[in-house]
């Protein structure tokens, strides 16, 4: 057993951690405050090769493993939340399914794009009417000789108003219920009667442009099924729990932010004549803070390495996912605390991380939903 990252993982980290404070810190109160989609970051993240991380070279990525697309993520995540969720959507929930369920025409045509950064993409699973029941889809697929007509509404789509590519779920054969639903790659430049809804006010990771996608008759060719026809659920379940390691990377590094700003925050803030970091009240809770971040980075991590070697991870991906997310949720509310009254003014970045933590809680799977996948396979054993 090594806890220690490699060579390589090191310097992406370093390499990371340098983007991440120098471009993307100083921009991460504009893109709360003003709900702006990072759109200058994406060229300089994708000569970084943040865009593709783990998908080889051949298809257009930069090659690396899981782990140091964690480790990355976590770096630009501690800068900002909503970059971080960019990142994390192109990495992982549509260029990793076009790795694993692409033929290489597909990879060809859709995947370099994506996983080079010159385009971006966005994962459309959940509608108005259904999110953790994702089987529940209501967007029908009909197909008519060789393409499939796409009619419904999807919710909730991070990326979406930027997005080049969709990766769309819908139901094709209705009455086959969870094993009627097909994948498709949509062009969203070039789909007629594909279109962008509003764009929702969101808590927090305020910049990332969540909106509906709204399908009326939108033509797809037949050659855009991914994976197999009425294979789709199976593409979104593993998609998801390849994504959940990226969502508890964004935990962390939310987390650590909160973490950071209440330490040095409790060394410079006075109290009865000293700092108040002399206070136990206040050093215990830095010291559960520190702590619980590392168990959660050591989860994420472990899920990451799993993936990476290819062992089952998707137990270990949701426990990291609830463990993390909840530990970010516990760690800015303690931040929040540390400030006093300063860490509920939006003078002070806490406050941002206390609402971007929340997200963690949500999406690619709610809290209650990793349970329901860790309880399925402890009682397995
Ligand atoms: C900011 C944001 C970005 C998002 N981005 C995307 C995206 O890019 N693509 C995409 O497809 N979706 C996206 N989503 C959707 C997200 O994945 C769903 O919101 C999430 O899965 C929960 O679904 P729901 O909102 O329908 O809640 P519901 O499923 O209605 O759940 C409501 C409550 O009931 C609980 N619950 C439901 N079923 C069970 C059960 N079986 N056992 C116990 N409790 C249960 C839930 O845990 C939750 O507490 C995003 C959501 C948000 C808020």
């Amino acid at each position: 057993m090594n806890f220690e990252l490699n060579h390589h993982q090191k310097m992406i980290r370093d390499m990371a951690r340098s983007f991440a404070q120098n471009e993307v810190k100083p921009l991460a109160t504009r893109v709360d405050r003003e709900h702006h989609f990072p759109v200058e970051l994406l060229p300089h993240m994708a000569e970084l090769g943040f865009m593709g991380m783990f998908i080889p070279e051949e298809w257009g990525g930069s090659g690396g493993d899981v782990v140091s697309y964690i480790v990355a993520l976590e770096e630009i995540s501690a800068a900002c939340a909503t970059t971080g969720v960019v990142m994390s959507v192109n990495n992982s929930l549509v260029s990793d399914p076009i790795l694993k369920f692409g033929t290489d025409e597909q990879k060809d045509k859709w995947l370099k794009p994506l996983a080079s950064g010159e385009k971006l993409g966005c994962f459309c699973l959940s509608e108005p009417g259904t999110g953790s029941d994702a089987a529940n889809q209501a967007t029908k697929a009909e197909r008519k000789g060789d393409v499939y007509i796409l009619n419904g509404t999807k919710n909730w789509i991070t990326n979406g108003p930027f997005a080049d590519t969709a990766l769309i779920f819908a139901m094709s054969e209705p009455e086959k219920g969870v094993k009627g639903i097909t994948a498709f790659l949509v062009d969203a430049h070039r789909t007629p009667g594909y279109s962008v809804g509003a764009i929702e006010d969101k808590l927090g990771i305020c910049g990332s442009a969540t909106c509906q996608i709204i399908l009326e008759n939108a033509e797809v060719p037949a050659a855009n099924v991914l994976g197999e026809e009425n294979g789709g659920f199976k593409v979104a379940m593993s998609t998801l729990d390849g994504g959940r390691i990226g969502i508890a990377a964004q935990a962390v590094g939310i987390a650590r932010a909160a973490y950071e700003a209440a330490r040095e925050y409790s060394k410079e803030r006075t109290a009865f004549g000293g700092p108040i970091s002399q206070f136990q009240a206040i050093q215990f809770y830095l010291a559960d803070m520190a702590t619980r971040i590392d168990a959660a980075r050591l989860m994420t991590l472990r899920a990451a390495h799993r993936k990476d070697h290819r062992r089952p991870y998707g137990t270990e991906a949701a426990m990291a996912k609830v463990f993390a997310s909840e530990t970010a949720n516990w760690v800015a509310t303690k931040a929040v605390q540390v400030h006093g009254g300063n860490g509920y003014s939006r003078e002070y970045p806490v406050e941002r991380h206390f609402r971007d933590a929340k997200i963690t809680e949500i999406y690619e799977g709610t809290s209650e939903i990793q349970r329901v996948v860790i309880a399925r396979s402890v009682l397995q054993d």
